[in-house]
């Protein structure tokens, strides 16, 4: 059913992971490029000379291979809007409805009026309470009540996501974030990885509180 959500995060997923992979590799190239001048500076062999001027071209090489790859350039072309992180949450549940219908879950939305905009990519604020919602229903596949909560203190913006559903058995707990971790068959185990990713990008917090067979809370902290 979430195929096309889970293709999305993994792109977005192995993206990030390029991204900072190319950046340290080009770092490195950086370093041995310096020491490599300093080795051939009083260097008077014309063969090691020449040598050195070929790696020094090679290197320069790699670092344009870097620098130009299309993953390498994606994550920075990053759209700003204002965004109404309650606009985007009755977007997500409108698009759930058929799921929230079929598994019998009821709905409790207790959204402040008048918001303030948050500025950010819509669609990377979209996957973070996409990700968490799509868990939440997930974990109540036989019913519950998913509770939304959204309102503003200190000039930041609180999301409270919580549902009557499995619960995080305490001992994965310190794992949920990690990539790849999933209970789920099918799972792709990045939903979470993302959204804590994109919420530390924006200098915000994320919190969890759970008991088995009682259910589970996520709080999404997001400075205005
Ligand atoms: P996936 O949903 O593909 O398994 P996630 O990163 O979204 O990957 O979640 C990782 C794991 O965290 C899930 O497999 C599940 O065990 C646990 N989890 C996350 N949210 C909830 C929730 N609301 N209730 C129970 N377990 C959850
Ligand atoms: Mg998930």
């Amino acid at each position: 059913i979430f195929k096309s959500e889970d293709i999305a995060q993994t792109q977005l997923y192995y993206q990030q992971m390029f991204s900072s992979l190319a950046h340290e590799v080009k770092n490195i190239l950086t370093t041995i490029r310096g020491f490599i001048q300093l080795l051939g500076k009083d260097e008077k062999n014309p063969v090691k000379i020449g040598y050195s001027n070929f790696i020094l071209k090679e290197l320069d090489r790699a670092h344009e291979t870097l620098k130009n790859s299309i993953f390498y350039t994606a994550p920075k072309e990053q759209r700003v809007n204002l965004c109404k992180i309650d606009d985007i949450i009755f977007e997500i549940i409108s698009n759930l409805n058929d799921l929230i219908i079929r598994y019998n879950i009821n709905l409790n939305l207790q959204i402040t009026n008048d918001l303030p905009s948050i500025t950010g990519d819509k669609t990377q604020f979209r996957q973070v309470f996409l990700n968490i919602i799509q868990n939440a229903i997930e974990a109540m596949t036989n019913g519950g009540t998913l509770t939304i909560k959204c309102y503003v203190n200190n000039q930041q913006i609180y999301t409270i996501i919580e549902d009557t559903g499995s619960g995080i058995p305490t001992n994965i707990k310190n794992k949920i974030f990690q990539p790849f971790f999933t209970t789920k068959y099918g799972g792709t185990g990045l939903g979470l990885s993302v959204v804590k990713q994109i919420v530390e990008q924006y200098k915000g917090q994320i919190f969890v509180k759970s008991h088995k067979n009682k259910g589970t809370s996520f709080t999404i902290i997001l400075p205005i």
